[in-house]
């Protein structure tokens, strides 16, 4: 990169171990667009070697701040860029440079900085989870691990090309998976057949490459966790998560509270379904269509129209929200519809520096389109609130609360969502789109607890190393979380393809129980709502404000919450979900 857009100057200051040169750090959002490591690193070592006490701790650790918060802006946007296109070499590089090379080696420079802070012993209110956080990392560090992270970035990559490069056939048309999906809402049956298996057949045919890309990071991760000190990934991913206030056994526990609090109430809305649509057996493509055959939710004809309406939504909620997502959209940082070469799913990502939420999706026009941005927004208000704590390592608590934020926001918004709020439906619709809500969340609980019993068997097994293992044991897993509400006959590839097509399994390991925790978080949230809506809402906000600034218990509570693992506080929640379906 040209250094000159930095603005790096040398000055001289005289400290008590002698003459030492600092170097003026950037203040330019562009200021590492095209960095090399070479020339991050001068920064790390500037942290590095600066005296620290603690008189001019709390300069170092905003010069620190600050610095990480540039490094990380230009690494968001780099694969920002790159999952908008993923055919392009040159965004395919600069993710590259940022994934494989930058990142990993600033990881382990970051460790030696949080060394400094924890070895002078400093503490104060505001920062005590940093401190602790920058413990437990410092403790799994190993440098064996650094290339590992890099091999592992890599194989990531080629695993978003097999996936950018999947193509359907449908009506004499080339389609991306994706796309398929709005034809599992339509009301001719053999069309939602065709559609299903035309949406795994892709991930049928990439199996054989997909597994080999498994194999590979499987190898790496059981590496990275021998490295670490730990017997099998399970347990290194589970201290890495700086999972402090939940076990690996509470995990299993609640598995098992899915299967009897949450699985009579599956099985009870599919009964419905299937009396509905009057149907003997219904089968997986029967899901997702409208059980009285009424034609599918279309809530926006363009893009324009889904991002304007969510607006109007937001400001019912709380104006700060509409704000918010109007700096958003005016800054052109919502890029929300599907087109061949996207990298699949959705996200939110923060420009730490500019402190400035940006949003992805895969928009095709149905009903999901909705929930999702909702979804995604939840997260942008939660950077926008956390964001006023000054430093960058106060701002990002665990999964679990970040999916709180947006997990709440798609039940505060709900009852928003009609015309007359300035929303997407009509009032019958927007009742069969909450209707939908609320049966979805019900509908995933059974998703996650086989998405994360299957991760834990996977690496805690020898047996997790087999393509054909894993498949057979995926299938025992959907059967035990599922049931018999559905009939699968003949659909094993069908069925194993599901995993496939989780994006987590491969790209973010055992991020996912994180979503299980947090809708239960987000339905105390709408419970409190319920009862009192300002007060619900206002809570909500402060819990988002506090960042990673306290426990996971204590963003809960603020929320209004508590963390749930129990049958009990899961079938509290799931029979108020059923009551208020009852309503619709
Ligand atoms: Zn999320």
């Amino acid at each position: 990169m040209s250094t000159c857009t930095m603005g790096r100057r040398l000055q001289a200051e005289h400290s008590k171990k002698g003459w030492w040169v600092v170097i003026a750090f950037p203040d330019s959002p562009d200021a590492f667009k095209d960095a090399t490591w070479e020339d991050v690193l001068p920064y790390y070592e500037d942290l590095a070697a600066r005296p620290l006490d603690r008189d001019n701790v709390e300069t170092w650790l905003a010069d620190w701040s600050r610095f990480e918060s540039l490094l990380s802006e230009a690494a968001a946007l780099a694969s920002f860029a790159y999952s908008c296109d993923t055919r392009d070499p040159a965004r395919e590089e600069a993710q590259l440079r940022f994934g494989t090379r930058i990142s990993p080696m600033a990881y382990e420079q970051r460790i030696r900085l949080q060394e400094r802070l924890v070895e002078l012993g400093y503490v104060r209110p505001g920062i005590e989870m940093v401190v602790r956080r920058f413990q437990n990392q410092m403790q799994l560090f190993n440098p064996a691990n650094v290339p590992l992270f890099s091999q592992l970035s890599e194989v990531s990559t080629q695993w978003s090309k097999v996936n950018g490069a999947m193509t359907v056939e449908w009506d004499g048309e080339e389609k991306t998976p994706a796309q398929l999906l709005p034809y599992l809402e339509d009301n001719d049956r053999e069309v939602r057949e065709r559609a299903f298996k035309g949406r795994a057949r892709p991930f049928i045919e990439q199996r054989p490459a997909l597994a080999a890309i498994f194999d590979q990071m499987y190898e790496m991760r059981q590496q990275v966790a021998r490295n670490a000190g730990f017997e099998n990934y399970r347990d290194f991913a589970h201290r890495e998560k700086n999972r402090f206030d939940y076990t690996p056994d509470d995990c299993m526990r609640f598995h098992e509270s899915v299967e009897s609090a949450v699985l009579p109430a599956v099985r009870r809305i599919m009964d419905r379904r299937r009396r509905q649509m009057g149907l003997t057996s219904l089968r997986p493509w029967d899901l997702d269509v409208d059980p009285q055959g009424r034609p599918p939710l279309k809530p926006f004809e363009n893009i324009k129209t889904l991002i304007d309406r969510a607006g109007e939504v937001f400001s019912n909620v709380d104006p700060a929200f509409h704000d918010y997502y109007r700096r958003m959209a005016d800054a052109d940082l919502l890029d929300l519809d599907n087109r061949k070469g996207k990298a699949p799913g959705g996200y939110c990502q923060t420009l730490a520096f500019r402190k400035m939420p940006l949003i992805f999706m895969n928009a095709v026009g149905v009903d999901g389109d909705v929930r999702t941005l909702l979804h995604e927004s939840g997260h942008a208000f939660h950077s926008f609130e956390a964001s006023r704590l000054p430093l960058l390592f106060q701002r990002h608590p665990g999964s679990e609360m970040a999916e709180v934020a947006s997990m709440s926001m798609e039940l505060l918004a709900a009852p928003y969502i009609d015309h007359d709020h300035g929303g997407y439906y009509s009032e019958d619709a927007a009742r069969r789109s909450r209707a939908e809500l609320l049966e979805g969340i019900i509908r995933f609980f059974p998703h996650c607890a086989s998405v994360d019993a299957f991760q834990q068997w996977i690496y805690l097994n020898p047996d997790g190393r087999d393509a054909d293992a894993r498949d057979r044991k995926w299938l025992a897993l959907r059967q035990r979380f599922e049931g018999d509400s559905v009939d699968w006959t003949g659909l094993d590839a069908e069925r194993i393809a599901r995993w496939y097509q989780q994006p987590h399994f491969f790209a973010s390991p055992f991020y996912y129980i994180e979503y299980g925790i947090a809708q239960l978080g987000a339905l105390q949230v709408w419970r409190n709502s319920l009862r009192d809506r300002a007060r619900g809402v206002r809570q909500y906000r402060n819990a988002l404000a506090l960042g990673a600034t306290r426990p996971l218990p204590e963003l809960f509570e603020a929320a209004g919450a508590r963390l749930i693992f129990d049958h009990d506080g899961m079938h509290e929640l799931i029979s108020l979900v059923e009551e208020e379906l009852a309503k619709l």
